[in-house]
């Protein structure tokens, strides 16, 4: 793949970049290396100082780097900003909690006396240089929620960007350069995905952190682990919104809409199967059809835009085709179903689809087993909790579930039977960074955000004293 800014909104390639070669690479590999071994000698309070500094600089940039996104891979300007300011805030909290999260540790001295110890604690430090191979859908957000952590437990990060956002790649690494980090700290390799196996193997990288796809998920790990390196992996979701009739319908119809079609559908935390008690389907049905049919497609640049294109012309192929297969095995579209007509302007060139709803879901199509990338929704009527929950439960991901429902009962067992990584009640899954996030099954594995994802990247050093 090309490392190129091309405008999905008009399929205009606007430009386009040279991949390092092996011994620019090296360099930057060297220069990851030599940071570090000094970076990590460098107290709470001087990352905090560099990590605030950044966030300062992150709230002025706000405007510019919302609309580099939106150029670059085509959400909707006003949630690029959004997206900006939530990085500011999530840098801002690691700034003040890293030293609280990674606080030794000391186990009470009567566990401890038998292994001959007069006390013991675990000492939380840093790994070394983590590379982090990242995709475009959040560019800025889903780098800073693992740079922000890394960087205040005294890691260095190499980060390998999508191809498709170059120069929000860019812009991070002048973001944490500008903001006072020593050189090596954190830097772009602007190369492609094949240039990623040689990154992991030197000796000198000390583990990988992937959010993207599966097969991309599986390359990585695959090497990571023939090195014996950790790794953290957030690869893809179906989260089920599942709506039990002592729900508010309408409040849940309307933040159906929104958990479907936050960053144009391109969200691993997007709701993307509605499973529906049949007591409250038709409502359901009804108020959710009517809202994603209510949304304005269109140019994301423009403020009252809701949907944008999707972010590449193969990702909205795949959609297609995934949707085609399943109204050729019988399910129906509620609204949409296939490509916006008449934009103007230019965007008929450009990667849109229209908000969709499936009806009638069978298990033998695709779209009940893969995860639809795009502004689509599924629909399933269920019995009761039980048909609920099996739906549910009936995919090859498990990263976060959303149930909308005020029965004590109905929520325990939820939380008891449900395979995610998350359950959020009466609203949609969003990711905080104070709340761990991550997957179980295919979804992937480790934590980010929370004191679980600054742990993942620690060696948490067992210092006994006899
Ligand atoms: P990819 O997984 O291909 O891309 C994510 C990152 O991984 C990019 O930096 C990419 O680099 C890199 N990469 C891809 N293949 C390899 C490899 N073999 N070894 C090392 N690095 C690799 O995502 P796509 O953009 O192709 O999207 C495809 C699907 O992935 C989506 O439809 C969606 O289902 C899922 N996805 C999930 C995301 C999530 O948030 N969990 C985010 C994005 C996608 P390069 O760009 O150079 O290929």
């Amino acid at each position: 793949m090309p490392i190129a800014t091309v405008n999905p909104a008009n399929g205009e390639t606007l430009r386009t970049f040279d991949a390092l070669d092996a011994r620019e690479t090296e360099r930057r590999v060297a220069a990851a290396d030599r940071a570090f071994r000094s970076y990590r000698t460098t107290d709470f309070a001087e990352r905090a100082r560099l990590l605030n500094r950044a966030a300062d600089l992150l709230d002025e940039d706000r405007q510019d780097i919302a609309r580099t996104m939106t150029t670059e891979m085509g959400k909707p300007v006003k949630a690029a900003r959004a997206e900006a300011a939530k990085c500011a805030k999530a840098m801002r909290w690691y700034a003040d909690n890293a030293e609280r999260l990674l606080a030794d540790e000391h186990p009470e001295d009567a566990d401890v006396k038998d292994s001959g110890a007069s006390r013991a604690h675990v000492h939380y430090r840093p790994l070394g240089v983590v590379l982090a191979v990242m995709p475009w859908n959040f560019p800025l957000w889903q780098v800073m929620r693992f740079a922000a952590p890394a960087l205040m437990a005294g890691n260095t990060g190499l980060l390998k960007h999508a191809s498709n956002v170059p120069q929000t790649a860019l812009y991070i690494e002048d973001l944490f350069t500008r903001a006072g980090f020593p050189a090596g700290c954190f830097q772009t390799l602007l190369v492609g995905s094949g240039a990623v196996e040689a990154v992991l193997r030197d000796p000198r990288v000390a583990a990988a952190t992937l959010t993207g796809s599966e097969p991309a998920g599986r390359a990585v790990a695959s090497v990571a682990g023939d090195e014996v390196k950790k790794t953290v992996l957030e690869l893809g979701g179906s989260d089920p919104f599942v709506v039990l009739p002592s729900a508010d319908v309408a409040k849940a119809a309307e933040t159906a809409v929104t958990a479907r079609v936050q960053n144009n559908g391109q969200s691993c935390i997007a709701a993307k199967r509605f499973i529906v008690h049949t007591d409250v389907y038709d409502a359901f049905a009804e108020r959710f059809t009517e809202g994603m049919r209510a949304l304005t497609v269109g140019d994301p640049l423009e403020e009252s835009t809701d949907v944008g294109p999707l972010a590449s012309e193969q990702g909205r192929t795949d959609l297609e085709e995934l949707v085609d297969d399943a109204v050729g095995h019988g399910a129906t579209a509620l609204c949409g179903g296939g490509r916006p007509e008449g934009l103007g302007g230019g965007l008929d060139r450009g990667w849109f689809y229209t908000p969709t709803v499936l009806a009638g879901i069978t298990p033998g199509m695709r779209i009940h087993r893969e995860e639809t990338f795009g502004p689509v929704a599924t629909l399933y009527r269920a019995a009761d909790l039980d048909e609920a929950v099996d739906l549910a439960n009936d995919t090859p991901f498990g990263l976060s579930s959303n149930v909308w429902t005020r029965d004590q009962g109905e929520m325990a067992r939820c939380v008891r039977d449900l395979e995610a990584g998350g359950v959020f009640f009466n609203g949609m899954t969003a990711s905080h960074p104070a709340l761990p996030f991550g997957g179980v099954k295919r979804s992937g594995y480790g934590r980010e955000l929370a004191g679980h994802g600054i742990r993942e990247f620690c060696n948490a050093t067992t210092v006994w004293y006899g």
